[in-house]
């Protein structure tokens, strides 16, 4: 499989390197099994949740629910409401996805919607503003909302470079099916994560 290349994940890394904080997760936690969404919610305030697909909530390009997070997406369903959630792909619902098939396939598998995006990809600070529109927030409204992902420079970055609470999913589901510059950038991430701050 293969995804067109993400220029604003380049320019944002720039200005990541002149603020390193914009890199930092609010909560890392294993996967998304240890993910505790009542805590979330009470903790953070937040209300909505915007997660990421590949390699966080399912196997890479297959657009389903890894079987060992069942359970915690049933609670995570109940705790915040389906239509307080919302997959976010740089694969399913872009460009690379030809009439979108993969995003409706996501959504009949999860039972939430995918958020269509053809002109840009994570973590596009567009993606702040089509997903406040989503869910109908105003701007000032940003902080209810997180992003749940395995990625340091596509998902953490949008949520902090937003006004969002960051949630890493630190251990990837699969990362023989991932794409090549997706594995060798993840293990980067890695590398500057178990440095800077302190496994979970
Ligand atoms: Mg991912």
């Amino acid at each position: 499989m293969v995804q067109s290349f993400n220029f604003d994940a380049i320019k944002l890394f720039y200005k990541a390197l002149l603020h390193p904080d914009l890199l930092k997760p609010t909560l890392v936690v294993k996967n998304f099994k240890h993910l505790d969404c009542k805590a979330l919610n009470e903790k953070f305030g937040t209300e909505y949740l915007v997660f990421d697909l590949d390699n966080c909530l399912s196997k890479p390009y297959q657009n389903a629910l890894w079987p060992e997070f069942e359970e915690a997406w049933t609670l995570c369903k109940k705790r915040y409401g389906k239509a307080n959630m919302l997959i976010l792909s740089n694969s399913a619902g872009t460009a690379d996805d030809k009439e979108h098939a993969k995003a409706k396939i996501a959504e009949d598998n999860f039972g939430v919607k995918v958020l269509k995006h053809s002109n840009w990809k994570k973590p596009s600070p567009e993606a702040r503003s089509a997903i406040l529109d989503h869910f109908g927030l105003k701007e000032t409204e940003a902080r209810k909302v997180a992003v749940v992902g395995d990625r340091v420079l596509t998902d953490v970055l949008l949520a902090n470079n937003s006004g969002f609470v960051s949630v890493l999913t630190r251990v990837p589901i699969d990362t023989v099916s991932d794409n090549i510059p997706a594995r060798l950038v993840r293990s980067l991430e890695h590398v500057y994560i178990d440095y800077k701050y302190p496994k979970p």
